[in-house]
């Protein structure tokens, strides 16, 4: 295309919310064959709620330090989402989000944290006070707790076996663990944006293979991939942050031109590395990290805009007026 055709595709995209950091990135976009998208707050909302919270009463109550050997399974529900909550307001994930706002509906404050620390991909920790005991929460993945030296995440143990079956039924779930014992579970859902699917469709049409690419678990992710129109051999699940990168650089190394879109922190080595022989781009709603990684950015974070950015790089975007 001649450089006034490609300003002229530029400002178009403008108009419909596809920002384009240069008119040379519309050329390497019309090569684009296969989409990777991140599921949270790009397929999904990345809004999630907190579902449930789980305390299986087989955690014996002699291990839950501090408390009567008569506590209720609630006062320990209680509990979990009451430590989960501090620990989590020292994130911004949106697990982290969902936690803290359900811990603190109702006017609830939470206890202190100090130490906080972030293990991304996998969970976070800190010290909380609990009411004048000092306890080492960590909420994640309970493969990560394992790691962490935190007892009854074995693969018999309750709180893994509620883990496990409430990731079989679709939700994302974590672990919450503290003084060195799991002792809980906190199940979150989150929606499929009501413009997903149709943009998987459009870029199935333009002749673009959709994959998902997601941290969470594989069940979630092919929920998720099924309602939108994703195959699921093309679903990519339970991939570190670290790892994104390499998923991209190994469809590239098949000999694909590869867009990726996300939107978090998580996703800006990806991003980058797409950009170099196809294409990243940002959710406009997502953090600022993604958006300087990426070529393009979807202002108003509705994935049509994806197709829509090929249609116009490829030319033939009409206007409607
Ligand atoms: P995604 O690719 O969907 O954006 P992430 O890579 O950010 O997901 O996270 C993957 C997994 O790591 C989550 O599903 C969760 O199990 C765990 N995790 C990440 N951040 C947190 C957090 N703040 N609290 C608890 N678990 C977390
Ligand atoms: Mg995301």
């Amino acid at each position: 295309a001649t450089p006034t055709a490609l300003l002229v595709g530029t400002g178009r995209a403008a108009q419909l919310g596809i920002l384009i950091k240069g008119p040379e990135i519309l050329e390497s976009t019309r090569q684009v064959d296969t989409m990777v998208l991140d599921k949270t707050g790009t397929v999904t909302e990345g809004r999630m709620q907190l579902a449930d919270v789980l305390a299986p009463s087989a955690v014996p109550t002699r291990h839950v330090v501090g408390m009567a050997a008569d506590t209720g399974v609630d006062d320990l529900r209680a509990q979990v989402l009451n430590l989960a909550g501090a620990v989590e307001s020292g994130s911004e994930h949106p697990i982290a989000r969902a936690i803290t706002e359900a811990a603190t509906a109702g006017g609830t404050t939470l206890p202190r944290i100090t130490n906080f620390s972030n293990h991304a991909g996998r969970g976070v920790s800190a010290t909380v006070d609990d009411g004048g005991t000092a306890r080492e929460v960590l909420v994640g993945r309970p493969s990560w707790l394992a790691t962490q030296g935190v007892a009854g995440v074995g693969d018999d143990d309750e709180v893994a076996r509620a883990h496990r079956h409430a990731e079989s039924d679709g939700a994302t779930a974590v672990a919450v663990a503290w003084d060195g014992e799991a002792r809980g579970v906190l199940t979150l859902q989150d929606e499929v944006k009501p413009t997903s699917a149709e943009a998987v469709a459009q870029l199935k049409q333009l002749g673009i293979t959709p994959h998902l690419l997601t941290g969470d678990n594989r069940a979630a992710a092919e929920r998720v991939a099924a309602e939108v129109g994703i195959a699921p051999e093309n679903v990519i699940a339970e991939v570190l942050p670290d790892q994104k990168l390499d998923v991209v650089k190994d469809l590239q190394d098949r000999g694909r031109v590869v867009a990726m879109v996300g939107d978090g922190v998580n996703d800006a080595a990806a991003l980058a590395q797409a950009g170099q022989r196809g294409l990243g781009l940002a959710m406009g709603t997502g953090t600022d990290v993604a958006i300087e990684a990426s070529d393009i950015t979807l202002v108003r974070g509705d994935l049509r805009a994806a197709p829509t950015a090929i249609r116009v790089s490829r030319g033939t975007l009409r206007i409607i007026k």
